[in-house]
């Protein structure tokens, strides 16, 4: 008898664990500069072309590698590391796998120059789809130059999934942020063909912060920061916070564990909260924060990009960082409430954060057809809907809110717009609300709630129906997923589905993203995805019905029209119909107002 199983051709490990630890260029140069910085370099020079497709080169003047070891480097589980498993919990080197250098030898075409100080000659090496080609004593520069050529060469499936030239070299960057705002105590450049990128000198974390940001970004980045520190016996954390005055649609946010990068979505909330009311809906501060803590207390290995952690305590940790940044905004003389030029009253809180919100059934006129934009003929012919009526009281209505006490448009109602035909002039306010004079008063109209408000509405009738209409893009994005989140999206990929989505397994760690729904934008889809996934990792999912809720509620919002978009006519008033098709059009799913008034007897007060 003979055996059937035989071990795996390294060869042919080697590329399916490459799969894991490789995900794009952007991962081999996170690999790279993080071994040269583990090799105690002082100057670390990264050299880019075409995205990294063709070439990534990293230089260092660290300590180098003796011939035997260099050779040694490449062959899977070759860490000089850890040698016991219990070292994993003590990990304070960036690698540990010895995973990095074998995965990429096996996808791509390598050279390794490399010279240890008291060595007169180096070693050169080429390596290809693991196999060597070339080993010979050379002289070279003390410490390791890399080259990594035609990444995925011998993978044309990978290698067809390569990003633009742009959207890779984003991805370069924003690991190169990661890696360097550790560490001010290395000089790193970064070269995009022979253009320089950045130019890095061994400085403060302040100032290495400000240095990233380029030139007319530095002085703002920093007037804006503001130290935080807290020394507990769970952790100490320090690092800079922005002033909310400088929060902004995209902004970096960052936390470190250990010297470490990580994503967080848990944490990022709290510092969140901090802000809460300080800054507006849909802006981010700046954040950079660095953790220390006992490595026994946390878990690194859940991951194997390694930018995943899982802490033991949790909720201690989130308290303190809420505390911590809380403190320094408020040491800082932020004002605990910024006046962002809106009518002070217009917001009336309705429901104290922990109020659960109860969702108004939806339901439909059925000859409106909310994906039909031409048979609605709106610029033409205006058409009132006898919404006066319905915000008569609204305000003492909003104190008591309850789903019950909501009036739908009833037959009446209807009948009643049809026939009205007297024209109501809208205006836009400071690019956030819609503006319209009512019989009671003057009616506000949060341009992005009311949005936020027809698109959940629509989004959850069509996973009712179960139909949404996808299209097909020419170059599938790929989301990357934790394993959790993998089993997440297994989960709801059925409504993804209804929604318009068409995911396809993509590996073990990731989602090709064939289709979206009609009206996402392209580049949307993944923080899209992303905003989903951190609403349902919030959400305890009990029910179907919850489950349908976060989802639509998550793209709901990010594809609402936001606050600071200048609106044609035309688009107020489509938006001002649709919203009183809703049948909760006061409020949005997550609870706040929609619609204010600010009634005649106030005006009048005022002269
Ligand atoms: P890991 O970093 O997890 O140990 P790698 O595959 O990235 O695994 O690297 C394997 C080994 O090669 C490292 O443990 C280290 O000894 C050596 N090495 C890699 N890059 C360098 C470098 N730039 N300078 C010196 N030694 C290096
Ligand atoms: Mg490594």
């Amino acid at each position: 008898m003979s055996d059937i199983i035989n071990l795996l051709p390294d060869s042919v490990a080697n590329q399916i664990a490459a799969g894991e630890v490789i995900q794009r260029p952007a991962s081999v140069v996170k690999e790279l500069v993080e071994n040269a910085i583990d090799a105690g370099a002082k100057n670390i020079k990264v050299v880019i072309k075409d995205g990294g497709s063709t070439l990534i080169q990293v230089i260092d003047d660290g300590k180098g590698m003796s011939q035997t070891d260099a050779r040694m480097a490449f062959e899977r589980h070759a860490t000089s590391k850890i040698t016991r498993a219990e070292d994993l919990f003590s990990i304070r080197t960036m690698g540990f796998r010895g995973e990095a250098l074998a995965s990429i030898a096996a996808v791509a075409q390598v050279e390794i120059r490399t010279r240890q100080e008291d060595s007169e000659l180096g070693t050169y090496i080429e390596i290809a789809g693991s196999r060597v080609f070339k080993q010979e004593s050379i002289s070279c520069d003390k410490g390791t130059n890399l080259l990594v050529k035609n990444l995925f060469f011998n993978v044309p499936a990978r290698r067809r999934f390569l990003k633009t030239v742009a959207t890779e070299m984003m991805h370069i960057r924003n690991e190169f942020f990661r890696i360097v705002l550790v560490h001010p105590d290395i000089s790193f450049s970064l070269f995009d063909g022979d253009k320089e990128v950045y130019q890095l000198p061994i400085t403060s974390l302040k100032l290495r912060l400000e240095f990233l940001f380029d030139s007319t970004a530095r002085k703002k980045m920093d007037q804006q920061l503001l130290p935080i520190e807290a020394n507990t016996t769970l952790l100490s954390l320090k690092g800079f916070v922005g002033r909310p005055e400088f929060a902004q649609k995209s902004s970096h946010q960052y936390f470190f564990v250990n010297g470490r990068y990580m994503r967080h979505p848990y944490f990022h909330k709290a510092v969140m909260v901090a802000y809460e009311n300080l800054i507006k809906p849909g802006e981010y501060p700046n954040y950079f924060i660095y953790f220390e803590i006992d490595p026994a207390a946390i878990d690194i290995n859940v991951h194997p990009a390694k930018t995943e952690l899982k802490f033991e305590n949790e909720k201690a940790i989130w308290s303190i960082v809420l505390a911590t940044v809380k403190e320094s905004l408020g040491k800082f003389q932020v004002a605990p409430t910024l006046d962002f030029d809106q009518p002070a009253d217009l917001d009336i809180p309705v429901f104290s954060r922990n109020t659960p919100i109860s969702y108004p059934k939806t339901s439909f006129n059925p000859e409106y057809n909310p994906f039909d934009t031409a048979s609605k003929p709106l610029s033409k012919k205006r058409v009132d809907y006898g919404w006066e009526k319905l915000y008569d009281g609204v305000k003492s209505l909003a104190h008591e809110f309850e789903s019950s006490q909501l009036q739908p448009l009833d037959a009446e109602n209807q009948q009643s717009m049809e026939l009205a035909t007297e024209t109501k002039e809208l205006l836009q306010f400071k690019s956030k609300y819609i503006l319209s004079s009512i019989k009671s008063g003057l009616m506000f109209i949060d341009q992005h709630r009311a949005h936020f408000r027809i698109l959940f509405d629509r989004l959850m009738k069509q996973i009712e129906q179960r139909k949404g209409i996808s299209q097909r893009v020419l170059f599938p994005e790929v989301l990357e997923a934790s394993a959790n989140e993998m089993a997440l999206i297994a989960e709801i990929l059925p409504e993804l589905q209804w929604l318009g989505f068409d995911l396809e397994l993509f590996g073990t760690n990731a989602y090709s993203v064939n289709g979206v729904p009609a009206d996402v934008e392209q580049g949307r889809v993944l923080p899209l995805l992303r905003e989903i996934l951190a609403q349902l990792t919030e959400t305890e999912l009990t029910a179907k019905e919850t489950v349908h809720k976060s989802i639509a509620t998550a793209l709901a919002k990010n594809m609402a029209i936001p606050t600071g978009k200048v609106l044609k006519n035309t688009e107020m008033e489509q938006l001002f119909t649709d919203l009183f098709h809703c049948v909760q059009h006061q409020y949005t799913p997550d609870g706040k107002l929609i619609i204010a008034i600010v009634s005649n007897e106030e005006i009048e007060r005022k002269f």
